[in-house]
Parts: C-alpha cells; structure tokens; sequence
C-alpha cells in the first residue's frame, strides 16, 4: 500500500495517540517512499512536539527536513567530549540554515568515567540529555541508517522508543552512495573527520578513524562489545 493510502487512512491531524500496529503499517508503507514525503508527514502530523537529534556528522537530515520546516527544533548534545571538529561543524550547519538549534550541555563528569564505564557515561551524559530534550515532544528523528552496521539493519522507518514516543528514521533506506550523493548535489556540510577515515563520529576518547572494509561504527567503543551508545533505543 502506498504511504499517502496509509496516512489517509489512519486520518490528519495531531495524533500522539498512534498504536503500534499502526506505526508498523505506516513504516511499511514508507519504504519506498522518498525522504522528504517521510518528513513531511511527521511534521504534519506532530508539529512543534517533533524534535530532530543530530549528531553532526554531516547535515544531510537538517537540509532536507529544513526544506520542510524551517523552523524544526534541532537538538545536538554537547557531551563535553566532542571532537573540536564536530563543534565546529554545529557551527557551520546552524549559519548556513539559521537553525532553531537545541544544544544540551552537560556538567562536567568524572574524567575516568568513559574509561571506567562506558555505559553509565554514556547512559549520564547522552541519554540523560536526550531524555531532557525530549520531555515534552512526541516523536523525534534522527539520521539512522541501516547501512551503518549489522545492529541497525533491521531499523524500522517508523518505530516506538523506550519512552513511548515516536521514532522516526527517514533515512533507514539510504545506501553510502546515496549519503554521498545528496552531499554532493546540494552542497551539504559534513564533519572534515569524515575524511580523515572517522565514517561514524561520536565522543572524542571512544572514537578512532576505521579502515578500509571495516564496519563504519567499528571506531565506536574499539576494543570493547560496546556497539551503541542508547540513543536509539
Ligand atoms: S561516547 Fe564515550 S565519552 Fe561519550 S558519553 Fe559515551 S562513554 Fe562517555
């Protein structure tokens, strides 16, 4: 069924209400729907209380969910342990499409504790954050994608998190080749660490550059079984 039956379906207008069996139909039902369209519902149908979370590895999802709505409430979390790059490219993002830009900052933790436990840093400092961003919406996107490891292959379009609110990833279809092309076509800034082999950007003491043929979040957490950091549970 195509993704405009779905949402005629299921009818307009605000609804924090959506059961999950709903939102499973309309994720099948966007699978082959561009990325804009996915967007464009999900503004439509949760307005202000529709957050996006960047992580400021490239701005592929702000330039498009910008087109339609500029005035979308972007939220970055300033862990306190970015690399200076990636700062610097929440810098460049926010001039060149004048974000209604959230950042969440942290106080200062202790400075072993990404060392120690990595989980409950993580837990602290990411999710606390995303939790405080997130306290009053209904829904929230983000920049997944199937294609950046085997544990977000099965990723739906639109989904359910841990919190009860809507998740939505419309860019879960999209291939390396497509990132690279729709960078390339608009002109969108991406983190120079990019560059420099860092294909998955997170904290500066648990990221390394990966190489050629490794998994792109292979860089994250190296060395430990740590995969995610919980974000997008
Ligand atoms: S990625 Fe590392 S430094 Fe960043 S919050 Fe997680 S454990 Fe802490």
């Amino acid at each position: 069924m195509a993704s405009i039956e779905l949402t005629e379906l299921l009818g307009g207008g605000s609804r924090p209400d959506l059961t999950d069996a709903e939102l499973a139909r309309l994720s099948d039902g966007f699978e082959t729907a561009s990325a804009a369209s996915i967007i464009r519902w999900a503004v439509e149908e949760f307005g202000t209380r529709l957050a996006l979370t960047a992580s400021m590895t490239d701005g592929v999802l702000i330039d498009l969910a910008t087109q339609v709505d500029p005035g979308i409430e972007v939220v970055f979390i300033d862990t306190g342990y970015h690399f200076p790059e990636t700062l610097e490219t929440v810098e460049a993002v926010r001039r060149r499409y004048g974000l209604n830009l959230r950042i969440m900052t942290v106080a200062p933790q202790e400075r072993s504790l990404w060392e120690a436990d990595p989980e409950n840093c993580c837990s602290a400092v990411k999710v606390g954050q995303l939790d405080r961003a997130l306290a009053d919406k209904d829904a929230w996107m983000s920049g997944l994608r199937r294609a950046e490891a085997f544990t977000r292959a099965a990723a739906p379009i639109i989904g359910r998190d841990i919190r009860g609110l809507v998740k939505v990833n419309p860019l879960a279809t999209w291939t390396d080749v497509d990132v690279r092309g729709y960078i390339a076509d608009h002109d969108v800034p991406v983190n120079p660490l990019l560059e420099r082999g860092y294909l998955s950007i997170g904290c500066m003491p648990c990221t390394r550059p990966v190489a050629p043929g490794e998994d792109p979040r292979a860089g994250r957490w190296s060395g430990s079984d740590k995969t995610e950091c919980g974000l997008h549970g």
